[in-house]
């Protein structure tokens, strides 16, 4: 090797779970990349491993055709028990995203507890929305360090993306007033993230986790009908509140989160942005604003970041840094 060359280690070996709308983008945006290899998929029937690589175009279309990657060829098997069964088959999985609906409310957690059952060491990414959901999983931070689990928790857009832009916008001040997330997303067709809307629905007036969680399509589709497929959230239990908090940033009654989504047209129905409002030493109230582009989608502001988190979480795992952090904690690393 010249003094020129940079070292290049070899690709880490990712998994996703889940392969709805979240999972399928993920693998399409983990395709291009050098610095990680998509190996592994799960979804509620079967699972794909391939240690060379995943198929990305395969995958989508038995996953469309068919209702799971189980029947990939080569590498799917049907499971009941996709999750449990896929880590027993690929422990050379280094990292993985869990793009996982977390209905009813103690699923995520109930995941990270199998793999810390299950004796794999590496990587977790989640984008968990819920504060309460967010706490079940750091009520589970000394065990997931003593298993050898780095675990990197709230890494999608909001919580995420968002919530570690206000971490760097509160720097100006020196005592932060509020923080207010209000986020708008454009999708063709609510189908295609049905866990995303579903666990939106549960924060409207009237209904709960377990009510849209019961809720048939055919009666999400008829709510959508009446608000001709828009939801509009207010003051959303979302854990960016706990994940500031926690990050030493503000209480977490400062935290506001909402939104508007349409689930009936890709365009956004606004521009999502954070507004952290603060003042200066010198005494003079301000706000910062961090707008992210119309053109960005949902999938793109939620996958991005979460494998950004996920190569971050590998360097610190490497460096014996087990145990839990959020998107507020490091710096997500750029995957090439
Ligand atoms: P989806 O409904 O499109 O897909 C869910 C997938 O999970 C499916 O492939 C399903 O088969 C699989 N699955 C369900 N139960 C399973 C099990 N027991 N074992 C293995 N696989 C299982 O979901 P989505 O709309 O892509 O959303 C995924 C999650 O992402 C949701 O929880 C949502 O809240 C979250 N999300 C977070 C953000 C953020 O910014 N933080 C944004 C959007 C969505």
């Amino acid at each position: 090797m010249t003094s020129h060359q940079i070292y290049q280690p070899s690709p880490l070996a990712v998994g996703v779970l889940g392969f709805g709308g979240l999972g399928q983008a993920a693998a399409r945006v983990l395709a291009p990349k050098t610095d990680m290899r998509w190996v592994a998929a799960a979804d509620q029937a079967g699972y794909a491993y391939d240690p060379d690589g995943l198929d990305v175009s395969a995958c989508v279309e038995t996953y469309r055709q068919r209702g799971s990657v189980g029947y990939v060829a080569p590498g799917g098997h049907l499971s009941q028990d996709s999750i449990a069964s896929l880590i027993a088959a690929a422990p050379q999985v280094q990292g993985y995203f869990l793009a996982l609906p977390n209905l009813p409310n103690t699923f995520m957690a109930s995941v990270v507890r199998q793999f810390i059952a299950s004796g794999w060491q590496g990587v977790l990414v989640d984008a968990l929305k819920r504060t309460s959901a967010m706490e079940q999983i750091w009520a589970l931070r000394d065990e997931l360090a003593a298993a050898g689990i780095t675990y990197m928790t709230g890494c999608g857009a909001t919580p995420g993306l968002l919530t570690a832009a206000a971490t760097i916008a509160a720097q100006s001040y020196a005592e932060i007033h509020r923080v207010k997330i209000t986020f708008g997303v454009g999708i063709a067709n609510w189908e295609a993230y049905r866990a995303t809307i579903r666990e939106d629905i549960a924060h409207m007036p009237g209904f709960d986790v377990d009510t849209a969680r019961a809720m048939t399509d055919a009666e999400v589709e008829a709510l959508l009908d009446k608000t001709n497929g828009i939801l509009s959230l207010e003051k959303m239990e979302h854990a960016d509140d706990f994940m500031l908090e926690l990050a030493g940033i503000c209480d977490r009654d400062r935290v506001e989160v909402g939104g508007v989504v349409d689930t009936r047209n890709p365009k956004k129905p606004l521009s999502t942005n954070v507004q952290v409002t603060g003042r200066t030493f010198e005494g003079k109230i301000s706000t910062h604003t961090f707008t992210l582009g119309d053109e960005t989608s949902m999938a793109a502001n939620v996958c991005g970041p979460a494998f950004g988190y996920l190569k971050a979480g590998a360097e610190l795992h490497q460096r014996g840094l087990h145990g839990l952090y959020t998107a507020a904690d490091v710096m997500p690393r750029f995957v090439r």
